[in-house]
This record gives structure tokens, sequence and C-alpha cells, in this order.
């Protein structure tokens, strides 16, 4: 789609004004931002984040929204989506220092090779995980199973270092790269220059572009046994047909919760199955506050609040959020 313009504003892509979220978040639960805009490619996602600069509009990004809470109304400033950014590729000959852009960027490129001679992916921000799960079982590559049944797009895993206890989606990262969206200025980093921990991807309020994963390569049944045995163990212990955002918090430090991850800290209250209006800790699992039917943002953060000082009073444990919250 070409620009867009408003009586103000040309963005260099699509873009909607006064756009409803709720409907991009797993939440389902969320206001209206004064403009949701949707790049096609790493360039565009670039040029639109220069557009609300120079027009001094607050930027957000938005992945598959199943990681966030939105909690006004009215949101000001513009949401940049990676909706439309739903590529991954095969690479092959990627060079340290290849640029983002121009002819032969990396972000485009095709490989010839047999998988198993270079078995990586070059995925945009806004490939879907679950995309990669199936294309990487598909090609027989060992590294993404443990996403099966977590949704979302690869750049809001990467901002959270999406995972399991023990394994996160950076741990596959080779190189990233990042847009400074106050300088404007792109930069490529390799694994080894960023510092991600559990459930934190450390991005500093850089936009993730696209980043290059490797893989090993592996049996393809074994692979798609092992991703569907992951997925059929998490749909046992969670209400994954609920409107949840997943953990709502990080599990806590075992020497400080007798071992108990943040849901057990919740189960041992008694408080699963607390409502709120229409929110309500999640009775399957504790660690899941989920919209059990017209939850507002503010209903749902209350019950997070409530929770929190709940466990903190019982136990001493301070929860950490592992849900991010616009607020
Ligand atoms: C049923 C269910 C099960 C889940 N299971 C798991 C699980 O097992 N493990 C796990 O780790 N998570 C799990 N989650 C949480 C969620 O799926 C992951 O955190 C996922 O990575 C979020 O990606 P997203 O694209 O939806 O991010 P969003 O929710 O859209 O965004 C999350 C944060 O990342 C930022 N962000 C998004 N895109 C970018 C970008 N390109 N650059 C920089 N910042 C960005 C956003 O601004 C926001 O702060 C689950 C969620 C649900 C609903």
């Amino acid at each position: 789609m070409g620009s867009v313009m408003n009586s103000s504003i040309v963005w260099p892509c699509a873009a909607l004004p006064s756009a409803e979220l709720a409907p991009r978040t797993t939440l389902k639960v969320g206001g209206r931002v004064e403009w949701l805009v949707e790049p096609k490619t790493p360039e565009e996602l670039v040029a639109a984040v220069q557009t609300a600069r120079e027009n001094d509009l607050e930027v957000r990004v938005l992945g598959g929204g199943a990681n966030l809470l939105i909690v006004p109304e009215e949101l000001p400033g513009c949401v940049i989506s990676t909706e439309l950014l739903n590529r991954t590729f095969r690479s092959t000959d990627l060079e340290d220092g290849d640029e983002l852009t121009g002819g032969e960027a990396p972000l485009h490129r095709v490989a010839p090779s047999d998988i198993r001679d270079d078995p990586r992916l070059v995925v945009w921000a806004g490939a879907r995980l679950q995309g990669l799960v199936n294309t990487s079982c598909k090609l027989g590559l060992r590294g993404a199973e443990l996403l099966s049944g977590v949704p979302g797009h690869v750049g809001g895993a990467l901002a959270m270092n999406a995972g399991s206890r023990d394994w996160g989606l950076w741990d596959q990262v080779e190189r990233v790269w990042l847009l400074d969206p106050d300088s404007g200025e792109v930069v490529e980093k390799m694994r080894s220059e960023c510092a991600p921990s559990y459930r934190n991807g450390n991005l500093k309020g850089h936009i993730a572009l696209g980043c290059v994963l490797h893989f090993e390569p592996e049996n393809k049944v074994l692979i798609k046994q092992e991703a569907d045995d992951y997925l059929r163990a998490k749909c046992a212990a969670q209400p994954v047909t609920q409107r949840s955002a997943g953990c709502i918090w990080k599990n806590p430090d075992p020497e400080l919760s007798d071992g108990r991850g943040a849901g057990k800290l919740v189960d041992d209250l008694g408080f699963t199955g607390h409502e709120l209006g229409g929110a309500q800790v999640s009775p399957m699992h504790g660690n899941f506050v989920v919209n059990a039917g017209g939850a507002t943002g503010a209903e749902m953060l209350a019950l997070i609040e409530d929770v929190e000082a709940r466990v903190a009073e019982a136990t001493g444990v301070k929860l950490q959020r592992e849900v991010c919250v616009w607020n």
C-alpha cells in the first residue's frame, strides 16, 4: 500500500487512525490508539518510526499482543504493528557487517543450499512463532520446538526471551537487527553483544526488525513428536483456550520461594478462581489471570496488583511481572 495521509501526517505505509487494540491482543482487552501503523517490510518500519518522530508521536510496538495488558481507553501516539512483517527465509552467505537495507540485504535473501549445510533461518519481527515451529519441524531443525503452543511474533519473543523455564528464543539467536527509535539508527548485533536473561530480551527500548536463528539438523519425525508432546503437556496444564496473556509473573528465585513457582505461590494462597469484574485468577493455573468475559484493563490490573500484595504479605516474595502493561 502507498502512503496514507491524514490532515497532518503522511505515513510511509498502511496506517489506521483511532484504531481498536483489544482484538489485536490475546486478552481481548484495551482501548483505542491515535494511530495504528502497519509496515510490511523492515525498511517501512524504520520509515514509519521516523515519521512518528518527526510528528512527536510516542511509539509503541505491538507483535501478537500475547503478553500484553493495555489499560487505557484512549492511548496517545502510535502503535507500530508487526502483523504484516510475517516472513521467514532460509539464509546463506551472511557475512559480518551485512546491512539490513540494499539490493542484497540479508533479510531478503533466499538460500539455495541443503539446509543441513546451513541450518539457519532469517526471520522478520512479525514471523509467527507457530509458523516458526512448523517450518523448523518440516525442515528437520531442532531449536524452536519448545515454542510449540506459544502465541505471538518473533519480535515479541525476542523482547521477552520467550520460551520455557530453562530455555529462551535468544538461545538460538546468531544475530539481530535493532532500530533505535530515538536516533533512527539500525544496528546489527551478534548474540554475544546482547545480554538476554530469563524472560528479558534486554532490548533497551530498541525495536527488533529481524534476526538470524541457528538450529541443529535433526530427524523430522523426532522433532515433530517433541513439539507435539510439548504442546499436549501445555494444553493439559494451562488454560490455553481462555483469553489470557500467558503467565503474568516470572517464576521467583527458588531460594526465596521454597522452590515454588509463581503459580504455586498463588495456588497456595487459595486465591485461584477469585474474580474482580470480568477478570479472574484462573482456576486451572495460579499464574494466569484471564478475561473471563468483558473485563476492562483496569479490572485486570487491579486483580494482578491484589494478587501481588497478597503473595507479598503471605510469603514475603515480591512477584516480578512477565506481562507487559501499557498504562
Ligand atoms: C496461552 C498463552 C501461552 C503462553 N505461553 C508462553 C510460554 O510458554 N513461554 C513464554 O515465554 N511466553 C508465553 N506466552 C506469552 C507470549 O506468547 C510470549 O511472551 C510472546 O513472545 C509474546 O510475543 P508477542 O509478539 O505477542 O508480543 P506482544 O505481546 O505484542 O509484546 C510484548 C512486549 O514486547 C514488545 N515488542 C513486541 N514486538 C517487538 C519488537 N519487534 N521489538 C521490540 N519490542 C517488541 C512490546 O512492545 C511489548 O512490550 C503465552 C501467552 C499465551 C496467551
